[in-house]
């Protein structure tokens, strides 16, 4: 017999989490300036989004297949959960087998994205599961295990009770140090969003060592991979040896091929990972994620799949670069711009964030307010990635030229100086 009344009640866990409060506060600021200032013409640099229009060989190949969609004969209804076999087996060929890394086509799972996947991976792993993240970190990798009940309360600094957080600053290379305590899950993020720094082989070894000895697992996420220039600097996680057995990685079309409103991304799980079950013995991570997939997922649309597809041709590639080269080319004027003004800047090289350290000891929103009433110029205060941001900001070099020149012109000619020394 039920002795309280029936009623619907939401999931505590939310309750948790601490209001989504970086991107409102920014908006909320720019607009009382705005408000203020109505003729300031205000360059945004803050938002993490691309703004170069879809490869030719991208919207080819999705008018194409949406052709073959107006065709009984070639119409296709629901695919494969896990992606089309021309899509997995192009990503095996090109991402990996290029770079000497043996990855299946099977062992890869088309998604509408790495934000999805990245912040679903958690589920498939016990509750109880103590997680690890760099600080600063993407968000999503700590909201989605505070949701799934992985925490305690947010403190005053931001920190969830039960996450271990591992300070990742200009004091330690932007290269945190092993946690001290026992950990399950970790989550790397390389090249990093926010700081823009890219971990070397011997970095990522250290790790994928650490969870081998530890039976851990590393969550990698390489959304970011095609910015790497320094061909020195691993692009899998899967380069590292032994990392089939402890690894995770993450990759996506967003931010290399300006798929962000096209949603294209893919989760490589080898099927050597595995992790302990209630009997003892070991699961297979693989055989459950796609348990999870196809329960959980549709597949992604045809013609989006084969937009992806066309990424690895030979005219996807080239266009593809030229975009990266674009926005390398946006870092480096905002990099050696800033630091010709004695500002410290770090990442921009191999990624396309740039990470700049605030002067004269201002906090990160205090300089937020400084450029944007100076130089009404828009960026993203570091501590909103977390409490060891405080003290750096984010700069993007996902803008139009034009606009990432005058940004940089402005704060040369109105920051320069006492501000800044
Ligand atoms: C942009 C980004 C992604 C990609 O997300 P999508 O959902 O694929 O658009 C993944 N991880 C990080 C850290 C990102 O910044």
């Amino acid at each position: 017999m039920l002795n309280s009344a029936p009623m619907a009640k939401i999931n505590t866990h939310y309750e948790k989490l601490k209001a989504g409060y970086l991107f409102p506060e920014i908006a909320r600021r720019v607009r009382e300036f705005s408000s203020l200032r109505p003729d300031a013409k205000i360059i945004r640099l803050g938002i993490g989004d691309v703004v170069l229009p879809l490869p030719k060989s991208t919207r080819e190949a999705m008018k194409k297949a949406v052709d073959e969609m107006a065709e009984a004969s070639t119409f296709r209804g629901y695919g494969p959960e896990q992606g089309y076999d021309f899509l997995r087996e192009a990503i095996a060929l090109h991402d990996f087998g290029a770079r000497g890394v043996k990855i299946h086509a099977d062992e890869i799972f088309i998604s509408d994205g790495s934000k999805c996947d990245s912040g679903n991976i958690q589920e498939i792993f016990d509750g109880a599961s103590r997680i690890a993240v760099t600080d600063p970190v993407y968000p999503v990798y700590v909201d989605t295990n505070v949701m799934a009940g992985r925490s305690g309360e947010v403190d005053s600094s931001g920190r969830y009770a039960g996450i271990v957080y591992m300070p990742s600053t200009a004091e330690n290379g932007f290269s945190p140090a092993l946690p001290q305590e026992k950990v399950d899950l970790i989550y790397l993020c390389s090249p990093n969003n926010p700081t823009g720094t890219v971990m070397t082989h011997e970095e990522l070894k250290r790790w994928v060592d650490y969870a081998r000895a530890q039976d851990a697992v590393i969550f990698f996420d390489a959304a970011y991979h095609a910015f790497i220039n320094n061909p020195e600097l691993p692009h899998s996680i899967y380069e590292v040896e032994g990392a089939r057995e402890v690894a995770v990685e993450f990759r996506s079309f967003s931010k290399n091929a300006g798929f962000t409103g096209i949603r294209c991304a893919f989760t490589v799980v080898p099927k050597e990972l595995t992790a302990l079950n209630r009997s003892g013995g070991r699961s297979s991570i693989h055989a459950l994620w796609n348990r999870r997939h196809c329960t959980k997922f549709n597949g992604v649309s045809y013609p989006v799949q084969r937009a992806a597809e066309a990424v690895y041709s030979a005219e996807g590639q080239r266009e593809v670069a030229e975009m990266i080269r674009y926005y390398m080319e946006n870092a480096r004027i905002i990099r050696e711009g800033l630091a010709a003004l004695g500002l410290k800047v770090y990442g921009g090289v191999d990624a396309p964030y740039v990470w700049v350290k605030t002067p004269q000891g201002l906090g990160s929103w205090e300089f937020f307010d400084l450029l944007l009433k100076e130089a009404h110029v828009v960026g993203t205060p570091g501590a909103g990635f977390g409490p060891s941001g405080e003290g750096y900001f984010r700069l993007s070099s996902f803008g139009f030229r034009e606009n990432i020149e005058e940004a940089l012109h402005r704060v040369k000619s109105r920051l320069s100086g006492a501000a800044l020394r």
